[in-house]
């Protein structure tokens, strides 16, 4: 704890405030008694509900929702159908899937493995008008591909549908969004271990499938909250989160973890013996998990003005379930010297990561021109509890209140950091990597 007792009082004194904080894993656990918090569902809007009394207890600083239209998709029926033996496969539409014509389609099922471009070359000629068959990747490896880019390699193959397999059995289906924009793209569903297992391509030739997903465009008011501590500038901090999550399990470490991290950080700002310089902003985003959407709608209603005042983006976005932390950063020249400094008063370790992954919404500050980073647990890191993510086993009993709290400790050291910099300090942050 040395670098700890080097560093100014101000700091040790904010740090030890989150750190010890005792309701962290209360806001956590409250905001899972909500469920998986699908965007626009009842379940989001109670984790709202839930979100705003709880920053409202802080006392201090302005709280506000703003609310901007989206077009969801919503599923009104759907089924998998294994031919052969009629059994009623367990599945998850992708949000955002293609629908099938009234009565389903009938195809055959390819096997495609792993679904990696190599497995697409070698298969590609039994595609067209079959459905493909692929397995889900651990998330956070730097040579993950992602789901989006095998449906689009499926697509491109001709396939008709497109099945995506967690990989471990026991779990139940894999949720996901899907590359499709509402009725776009190709009908995508994701599925369990065991009824992969059941659908691969046998010696006796290729299963078939009955695929049904109905549908509809829906339009939702969907909210961002907003709450605002002011400091002596008008320069500021924006420290984000998203609300929204998948319809299996309590999507607890994916993202009910990273709102209770703002929670925290924001109880600490506020507390009495705290005076930053920068004002500070804690952004609750919905439609994360539709392309991104709440966040880019909310920064395209800031004028010039406002944007060219953050000086940093914070986002936490799946921030417990393992211990190991990573900043996935955003080519910004010192960014990455500026996290670990900032990491080191807190006498943590922050792993970091280079280039920018397009994984949450802070690549749509960096793509504004704003340093971001989001801060993850278990990158790399594939036998953590962050492989379940996107499944019904994404439940409270997966984090800890240690991780929760040593987590929003970090993203303190350098909200804290960003929050009382100089001028010139975060001029230069702003600066691009070489050759970008
Ligand atoms: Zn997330």
């Amino acid at each position: 704890m040395t670098e700890m007792k080097d560093a100014p009082t101000a700091l040790a004194n904010f740090l030890s405030c989150i750190e010890r904080d005792t309701q962290v894993l209360a806001d956590f656990q409250a905001l899972c008694d909500c469920g998986g918090r699908l965007a626009g569902s009842c379940g989001e809007e109670q984790a709202i509900q839930v979100l705003i009394s709880t920053l409202s207890r802080i006392g201090r600083g302005k709280l506000e929702i703003k609310r901007n239209k989206h077009v969801l998709w919503e599923t009104d029926e759907f089924s998998l159908t294994h031919i052969e033996s009629g059994t009623e496969l367990a599945a998850t539409p992708l949000l955002g899937t293609a629908p099938t014509p009234a009565d389903g389609i009938v195809r055959e099922i390819v096997d495609v493995g792993l679904g990696r471009p190599k497995d697409f070359d070698r298969l590609r000629h039994l595609l067209p008008g079959r459905i493909a068959l692929v397995r889900h990747e651990y998330p956070f490896m730097s040579d993950h591909v992602h789901r989006n880019t095998k449906s689009d390699m499926a697509e491109k193959a001709g396939a008709c549908g497109f099945l995506i397999a967690f990989q471990e059995s026991g779990v139940g289906p894999i949720s996901g969004s899907s590359s499709g924009k509402a009725s776009e793209g190709i009908p995508s569903f994701g599925i369990s271990a065991e009824a992969a297992a059941l659908l691969a391509q046998s010696e006796t030739g290729f299963a078939s499938v009955r695929m049904l997903c109905l549908g509809r465009s829906v339009e939702r008011n969907l909210p961002t909250v907003i709450l605002t501590l002011a400091g002596e500038s008008e320069e500021m901090v924006v420290v984000s989160a998203h609300i929204d999550g998948h319809p299996l399990g309590e999507s607890a470490i994916d993202n009910a973890s990273g709102l209770a991290g703002i929670v925290a950080l924001a109880r600490a700002v506020a507390s009495d013996d705290i005076r930053l310089r920068r004002t500070v902003r804690f952004c609750a985003f919905s439609a994360e998990e539709w392309d991104l959407g709440g966040s880019i709608r909310w920064l395209d209603s800031l004028s010039q003005r406002e944007l060219d005042n953050i000086v940093l983006n914070i986002n936490l976005d799946a921030i417990a379930g393992d211990p190991v932390l990573t900043a996935l950063t955003s080519d910004f020249e010192i960014l990455p010297a500026f996290l670990t400094e900032a990491a080191n008063y807190a006498d943590k370790d922050l792993q970091i990561f280079e280039p920018t992954k397009s994984n949450s919404d802070h690549v749509n500050f960096a793509e504004r021109g704003i340093p971001a980073f989001r801060l993850l647990a278990g990158f790399e890191r594939p036998s953590s509890a962050l492989r379940f993510l996107l499944t019904g086993k994404d439940r409270r009993d997966l984090v800890t209140a240690k991780e929760l709290n040593d987590a929003a400790t970090i993203a303190g050291a350098v909200l804290f950091r960003a929050a009382n910099a100089s001028r010139e300090e975060m001029a230069k942050l702003k600066a691009r990597r070489r050759g970008d």
